[in-house]
């Protein structure tokens, strides 16, 4: 999702404006824009576009001060007065977020005379930062973010300051970072490694100002912040692959990222969480998307083994539902880049009720470990792709071991599991030999104008991860759930070649999922049959049939979806769509 950046570089800061915004496009955007002032003439010089970052490259702009914006549109079409920076005045704004009061705001502005220029939520910070400015910089900026309701990352330039920015957070990502020749702020992390050297994230309420070559952290008075700078570790960079898309080349890297995340799980002290997780009677699960599904298949694994309850809930909703959460309670919250405004907002509403949080993500230093008590960092590496891949099969590994130290904290044992655990790696290589199979069945399927991916158990989960996949990057309407459930009503669907996809992992449910596929079958679908069991494979009838290795059952979700994740990216190949730039969809979605 939208990014926002700035930078104070003496040599010149328009290149590494340029390359920052370049490293944020992976988030999703539909605009890019940046300002430079220069200190010598104190000259402001905007230049924004609807469209790629490329479309603002040109002639180099002098001035040491400068930000930029790539703009996922909430409020008013992506367009080119829409497109940030906002100027008014001696002010020049970016802004990641949503103004929720920007109405009544834009009324007021408007009755006192103000022109209003674009159709944003976010111009009207940068008028009221007009309005109330007499001659301190801060002060105004300060004054205006007590005027906003909603979420806020600004950044914000002033003719009458060179060489200083004015950032304020208020829920949305934001932090500061420090290199030998520059200093910046960003709305993410992974697009400053490699060019920071050391960074320190904003909590809400706080403002960054660089001023006098220095980076200080501020109370909305001004008062100083200490805060402690960490060094970034460079493993957060990804390079574009030489030929394919990121997110083929992020499923080749599953078995890496499993191998390094379980590394990371063993040195992991759960020790810290021992008490609440002894003592805690249930658990709730909070994520978006993707990671609502590694949260289901945690449920599933924690309900099984340790038999106490799960409450998973859809982050976005956690909040509406007045969860019974309270003290006592652990709720685990799975977020890949850690930034996910709505999986935030469900933590916060959990710290407040007295929970014991753990936080599942890819992101150090990110918002939700800050928020967190625990937190539990996989090594999945950076993800570029929008659509989750390897992240996903990197959540089941964690959230699996952290089920199984809440069933060693109540029963002084491991389960049976968690030695296989160590296995997977090597395991979701061998899931690779699927992948020629994988394009032979996507050009098969590739002009369906629907399918359902169906298991039992576990591999529902699979199935819905399955079915999101093809939806999110394919264009295919897809459905993933129980297959029990077909003659419930989904079955009316059914007709001549409508792709019916079965994962059956669990040996004692496989007769059950093969009478589904019969079922569907004589009714036309076209039946794809994944399974680990070679005798199941052997009777089955299905029109497609994919043998998956073998892992112990409990661990099955973990390699059985990666045949899945391959066969959407290759349906959207076939469909002649871009894996990595699926329409609509943003990276990290950091508003609500
Ligand atoms: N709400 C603002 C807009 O629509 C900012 C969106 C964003 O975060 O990119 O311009």
């Amino acid at each position: 999702m939208c990014g926002i950046i700035g930078c104070f570089k003496k040599e010149g800061c328009y290149d590494t404006l340029l390359t920052l915004l370049h490293r944020l496009e992976y988030r999703g955007y539909d605009s890019a824009g940046i300002a430079v002032l220069s200190s010598g003439r104190k000259t402001l010089t905007v230049r924004k576009r609807k469209g790629g970052v490329s479309g603002i490259e040109g002639r180099r702009i002098a001035g040491e001060t400068g930000i930029g914006h790539t703009r996922w549109a909430t409020h008013g079409a992506p367009s080119d007065r829409n497109a940030h920076p906002h100027v008014c005045g001696k002010f020049a704004l970016v802004h990641n977020g949503i103004i929720e009061n920007y109405l009544s705001l834009k009324e007021e502005l408007v009755r006192g005379g103000a022109e209003v220029a674009s159709d944003t939520d976010s111009e009207v910070i940068v008028r009221l930062i007009e309005k109330v400015y007499t001659g301190d910089f801060f002060a105004a900026v300060a004054a205006a973010c007590k005027r906003l309701q909603g979420s806020y990352a600004i950044a914000v330039l002033c003719k009458d300051a060179p060489g200083e920015i004015v950032c304020a957070k208020y829920k949305s990502p934001l932090v500061a970072g420090a290199s030998d020749d520059a200093l910046y702020v960003c709305s993410d992390i992974p697009a400053l490694c490699g060019e920071a050297e050391y960074i320190c994230t904003a909590n809400d309420g706080e403002f960054i100002r660089i001023k006098d070559s220095k980076i200080v952290f501020c109370d909305e008075d001004g008062a100083e912040i200490s805060k402690v700078f960490e060094r970034v570790s460079p493993v957060l960079r990804a390079e574009k692959p030489q030929q394919g898309s990121f997110m083929e080349q992020e499923i080749r890297e599953i078995p890496r990222a499993l191998a390094e995340t379980y590394v990371g799980l063993k040195g992991l002290d759960f020790a810290v969480c021992a008490r609440e997780l002894r003592q805690t009677k249930r658990l709730f699960a909070v994520a978006c998307g993707t990671a609502y599904h590694a949260a289901l298949a945690f449920k599933d694994a924690v309900e099984r083994d340790s038999k106490i309850p799960v409450l998973c809930h859809t982050a976005s909703e956690f909040r509406y539902r007045k969860p019974l959460v309270c003290q006592g309670d652990v709720v685990v919250a799975v977020s890949q880049s850690g930034e996910t405004a709505d999986t935030l907002e469900a933590v916060r509403l959990a710290k407040n009720c007295g929970a014991y949080v753990i936080a599942v993500t890819n992101i150090e230093h990110s918002s939700i470990t800050g928020l967190a008590d625990f937190s539990i960092v996989m090594r999945a590496g950076p993800e570029i792709a929008v659509a989750a891949t390897k992240s996903y099969n990197c959540q089941l590994l964690c959230l699996y071991y952290l089920a199984a130290q809440l069933y060693f904290y109540k029963n002084a044992q491991m389960p049976a599991y968690y030695s296989q655990l160590c296995l997977l790696p090597e395991a979701a290589r061998a899931a690779f030999d699927t992948f020629i199979p994988m394009r032979i069945l996507a050009e098969k399927c590739k002009s369906a104008r629907g399918m359902y991916f169906l298991g039992r158990d576990r591999d529902v989960r699979t199935a819905a991860e399955g079915a999101l996949k093809v939806k999110e990057i394919a264009y295919v309407f897809a459905e993933g759930y129980a297959a029990g459930e077909l003659k419930h009503g989904t079955i009316a669907l059914i007709e001549e070649g409508f792709p019916v996809i079965m994962i059956a992992t669990n040996s004692a449910l496989t007769g059950k999922c093969e009478n589904a596929l019969e079922e569907v079958r004589a009714r036309g679908a076209y039946t794809v049959l994944f399974t680990q069991d070679e005798g199941a494979m052997s009777k089955s009838c299905a029109d497609f049939k994919c043998l998956l290795p073998s892992v112990c059952e409990e661990l099955m979700p973990v390699i059985s979806v990666i045949p899945l994740q391959y066969f959407a990216c290759r349906m959207c190949i076939e469909r002649g769509y871009d894996p990595d730039k699926p329409r609509n969809l943003a990276k990290s979605v950091t508003v609500e």
